[in-house]
């Protein structure tokens, strides 16, 4: 494995020579926050945050995108026919982001990319990106990744990890874009790959011994689905659930989506926006029949599909990384460590009541 050195003071110019190749997003303050904004020419990304507000999902899968344009003009020779939205799949990186994060697009992509079905505007988009990741070494207490089968340097879905170090950066090139971004940026100098990994691996070590937070996830195959489904914890767990649907818009792993048609005059288009399991409307079917009509539904299906069914569907773990977005920000501090604590050391008991 490479690992090249790239000196603070030649950043800047690395990034600027890259951007002749690549459309480059980062992390960029807004307000109290930070988010993953494309950068402008010369706008560096700010690598000071731990943690986006947003995962930066929206990259690949936009919150709002145009999937067809057509026209009603029956002047045009074409009207009525849907016609695929032009975009721009051109190169592009995201530049430290968060291994957590990067690992959410591993999780995601077994929804978009199954064997019956592929879903092109994420496909393309995801192949267009190079993912330049930069290690955690000050995680919040509210990252849980060690037990979510990530961690601060986990490198799966990355193109690259940076590791902080001093006046350095030392790059790990982990996959041929990886390799490609760093001759993009000139950054060329190569170190001694035994004595960088001996570095790396301490430093990687002093993060995760930083995490206390954690998931216990060992016994979520093994409990029966219908058992966890009336298990007796979803009142308590949803009483104070305001079904707001921030857990589900900051979160990197999660993926639901409406589709709707809209016209302008004579012309429209179709766009795919984000939804939330946790709205009433998501379920409400044409008949006016709701199958998830109350809050404890909404909520026990949040946390149902991310550690019971995706666990026993893909057999890849939870579908959550531990970012711990959904927990800084839920305003009514439901917890999903809390919760799947819960699901993970049921046992079914004669006070279990269908619901
Ligand atoms: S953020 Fe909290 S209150 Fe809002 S929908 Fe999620 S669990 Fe409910
Ligand atoms: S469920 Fe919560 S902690 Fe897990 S990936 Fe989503 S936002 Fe992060």
């Amino acid at each position: 494995m490479k690992i090249v050195q790239i000196d603070k003071k030649n950043w800047e110019a690395g990034l600027k020579k890259a951007a002749g190749t690549y459309r480059l997003y980062g992390p960029v303050k807004e307000g109290d926050f930070h988010n993953f904004k494309q950068l402008h020419q010369g706008q560096l990304p700010d690598l000071s945050c731990l943690n986006t507000r947003l995962s930066p999902k929206s990259i690949i899968y936009p919150q709002t995108e145009v999937m067809f344009e057509y026209s009603l003009d029956e002047n045009q020779e074409d009207h009525h026919i849907l016609k695929e939205a032009n975009k721009d799949y051109s190169p592009q990186a995201v530049i430290g982001i968060r291994p957590c994060d990067a690992r959410a697009f591993g999780l995601v992509r077994l929804n978009f990319d199954t064997p019956e079905y592929k879903d092109p505007y994420w496909l393309k988009a995801y192949e267009a990106t190079t993912l330049v990741g930069l290690a955690c070494d000050a995680p919040c207490s509210s990252c849980f990744c060690t037990t979510a089968g990530c961690g601060p340097y986990h490198e799966e879905e990355l193109d690259l990890l940076l590791v902080e170090n001093g006046d350095q950066y030392q790059a790990k090139v982990i996959t041929a874009k990886g390799e490609a971004f760093v001759a993009d940026a000139g950054w060329k100098s190569a170190m001694d790959e035994q004595a960088a990994l001996k570095e790396i691996e301490v430093k990687k070590k002093a993060a995760e011994d930083k995490i206390s937070a954690f998931v216990e996830t060992d016994n979520l195959r093994e409990i029966e689905t219908n058992d966890l489904y009336n298990a007796p914890f979803w009142e308590e767990v949803s009483f104070s659930c305001i079904n707001c649907g921030t857990c589900t818009y900051v979160c990197p792993t999660c993926w639901c989506f409406d589709i709707q048609d809209e016209n302008r005059g004579n012309s429209g288009c179709r766009i795919r926006n984000w939804d939330s399991c946790m709205y009433p409307l998501f379920t409400l079917h044409g008949s006016g029949h709701n199958p998830r009509n109350t809050k404890l539904h909404r909520v026990r299906q949040r946390f149902m599909h991310k550690l019971k069914y995706y666990v026993d569907k893909y057999d890849a773990g939870i579908q959550c990384v531990g970012c711990g977005r959904c927990i800084r920000l839920c305003p009514v501090n439901i917890d999903i460590r809390r919760v799947c604590g819960y699901m993970n050391s049921f046992a079914k008991s004669a006070d279990a009541c269908e619901v």
